[in-house]
């Protein structure tokens, strides 16, 4: 039995004009109460959410809509997973946080045992964290530690969270120019997948550079495939020039491209990886995993750790995550998101037949829809809304929409959603 079989799932249902009209009646206080830059509001939108299951989304006015978004990449074993509630439920009422650094528990042992076992080759010592931002930030302080060097190379468009720290490797130059004075400069920046040459003459050129960061598929930067080998080039230049190579998997992690590290694919171990987003299916968690030789520079603490924060490895946070990955594994997902992602592709790239798209590329369930336009790329991902399919901008300019929908989505759920897409295209 394929893995689609063992899984249900409901078509759209559009019962109110979309916003509907409790989600227009919330959407003054949300404006009053939430600082103006979180949430864009015009006529027509935001939807607000008032339930999920598996790759559906029930607005607060009822309107069912299939989700292409995966509520961005997180929800692959299906909107409120029953499996991580109830996991979530039973550790709350135990012991719902305890003392991330000082007193652990036994189900944070079981994640990190669970975590150096899944992750490629030998990495296998993590700092658990709450946000994806964290997660980067941990890998560049420990890079910098085993390295004694303070600067970075990273790629234009790369997305890897807004923290103060994160913003000197982001390669969207809109989140870093009002804190510009802030963020140091001296990141080296490569286009995004610059050929491996140039990669090697840039780095070659500088001696300050601690580590190479870089997303396996560029996510928010408008879902951009490097070619076959390019990772294991990178393994290689950064080797030959004693850089450490960061992995970001905080998108590509959990099974989204087809296996459930995306670097595997390429068959390449980076020092340190960064994971998050899906990690607990929603649950806040995340999480810094490097060799242990590279991990092990830090020092051993003294009762003060140098790097930690209230909430790491937050119980209800580590159970959700042990119960997720045991879905993940249970439904096959990694394989899932493979299968689905053939058809889904062909699908895609049938769509550049009328000429309003410009192309499509993708991997697993993780792909980008270009449009010629910004302005073309948000009609239809609001007119796709009206009939019930949720959708994402994505990539520097806004011209590109992103689908990343649960790993659970079905068939006939997922075809459906790209049937109203393409109707919205036309
Ligand atoms: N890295 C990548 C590749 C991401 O896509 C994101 C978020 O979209 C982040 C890091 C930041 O994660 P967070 O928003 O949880 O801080």
């Amino acid at each position: 039995m394929k893995p689609s079989e063992t899984i249900t799932g409901e078509l759209e249902e559009i019962r109110t004009a979309v916003p509907g009209p409790r989600s227009r009646e919330l959407t003054p206080a949300l404006r009053s109460f939430e600082s103006r830059n979180v949430t864009f509001v015009d006529r027509d939108f935001p939807i607000f959410w008032e339930s999920a299951s598996g790759a559906n989304v029930v607005d607060v006015d009822g309107n069912r809509y299939i989700d292409l978004t995966g509520a961005f990449g997180v929800a692959n074993t299906g909107h409120s997973n029953p499996y991580v509630a109830a996991a979530i439920h039973d550790q709350a009422v135990r012991l719902m946080h305890g003392m991330g650094d000082v007193h652990p528990t036994e189900v944070k042992v079981q994640l990190l045992e669970t975590l150096a076992r899944i992750t490629p080759g030998d990495l296998g010592k993590t700092f658990l964290a709450s946000t994806g931002a964290e997660a980067v930030e941990a890998a560049l302080k420990t890079a910098m530690l085993a390295t004694g060097k303070f600067a970075f190379a990273a790629y234009r468009g790369a997305y890897h969270g807004l923290s103060l720290g994160t913003l000197a490797v982001s390669g969207i130059e809109k989140f870093r120019a009002p804190f510009a004075e802030f963020v140091p400069q001296q990141t080296l920046f490569l286009d995004y997948p610059a050929p491996l040459e140039t990669v090697n003459g840039e780095l070659s050129a500088r001696s300050d550079i601690a580590a190479l960061i870089v997303e396996p598929v560029q996510g928010r930067g408008g879902c951009i495939v490097p070619p076959a080998g390019y990772l294991k080039g990178l393994r290689e230049i950064c080797d030959s020039l004693g850089i450490l190579l960061i992995f970001d998997e905080i998108y590509t992690g959990f099974g989204r491209t087809g296996t459930l590290f995306a670097c595997e694919q390429d068959g390449v171990v980076p020092d340190i990886m960064c994971i998050g987003k899906a990690m607990a299916n929603g649950f806040p968690i995340s999480a810094t995993i490097a060799r242990p030789s590279i991990m092990d520079v830090w020092p051993e603490s003294p009762g003060e750790a140098l790097h930690t924060s209230t909430y790491l490895g937050n119980p209800m946070a580590c159970a959700a995550a042990l119960a997720n990955l045991g879905e993940i594994e249970r439904m096959q997902l990694p394989q899932r998101a493979k299968h689905l992602g053939v058809a889904l592709g062909a699908r895609l790239d049938a769509l550049r037949a009328d000429g309003k798209v410009k192309g499509a590329r993708g991997r697993g369930l993780m792909w980008g829809v270009e449009f010629p336009d910004a302005k073309t790329a948000e009609r239809i991902v609001k007119d796709a809304l009206k009939a019930g399919v949720i959708l994402l901008q994505a990539g520097p300019q806004g011209n590109v929409i992103s689908i990343t929908p649960p790993l659970v989505i079905t068939e006939r759920q997922l075809f459906r959603a790209i049937d109203i897409m393409s109707a919205c295209i036309k």
